[in-house]
């Protein structure tokens, strides 16, 4: 039988260390622009999020997006609908949107547009995660944890098919990878 194994490919600890920078970054560009409201777009980026406001010092609140996505496959469909839309008027906020992983962009574009409807005073974004190479629209992304090369990862809130998101690290499998029934050992 396979043995089969994630490669292992940004650390818990390289993770936190990033995460903590941009926080103390968020915190000083943001000084003097309050209300700060930063939106998480779920479910990926859940972890992000609450690891990502712990490192922001100055007064921030949170609400939460969730869009549909890629489905339970590797590939981006590029249909994109609102599944869970914010509980805040974010007209006159200063709002950032946190993102687990831009790819194509597709999912975010659909996001930023509609966002900007509603007036904030600012829209700006934070990605863990960003394929640049491989992003088909020209995004302003103001924040980039890691750029990384195109190929399906996970762990740290990313999913593969539905799960191991509780992978503490950034990691990645083959397609045939038995995700439902993997148990990890470290
Ligand atoms: P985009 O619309 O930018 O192509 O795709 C964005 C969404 O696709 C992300 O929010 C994420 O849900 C999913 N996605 C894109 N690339 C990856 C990947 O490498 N791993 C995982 N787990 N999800 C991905």
């Amino acid at each position: 039988m396979k043995e089969h194994s994630i490669s292992p490919e940004i650390s818990a600890q390289a993770l936190a260390a990033r995460v903590q920078e941009l926080g103390e970054q968020i915190s000083k560009d943001y000084a003097d622009k309050a209300p700060l409201r930063i939106i998480g777009t779920l479910k990926g980026s859940f972890i992000f999020l609450a690891d990502l406001i712990r490192a922001i010092r100055i007064p921030v609140k949170v609400d939460f997006m969730e869009v549909s996505s890629y489905g339970n496959t590797m590939a981006s469909s590029g249909n994109i609908k609102i599944v869970k839309d914010l509980s805040h008027d974010i007209s006159g906020e200063n709002v950032i949107i946190a993102e687990d992983i831009i790819d194509t962009g597709l999912t975010l574009n659909n996001v930023m547009s509609m966002l900007y409807t509603r007036n904030p005073a600012s829209l700006e974004i934070v990605s863990l995660l960003v394929k640049s190479q491989k992003m088909k629209l020209d995004f302003p992304v103001k924040y980039t944890g890691f750029d990384i090369e195109d190929h399906f990862v996970v762990g740290y809130g990313l999913d593969y098919q539905g799960y191991l998101r509780n992978l503490p690290y950034i990691g990645s499998i083959s397609p045939d990878f038995p995700a439902a029934s993997y148990v990890r050992k470290e």
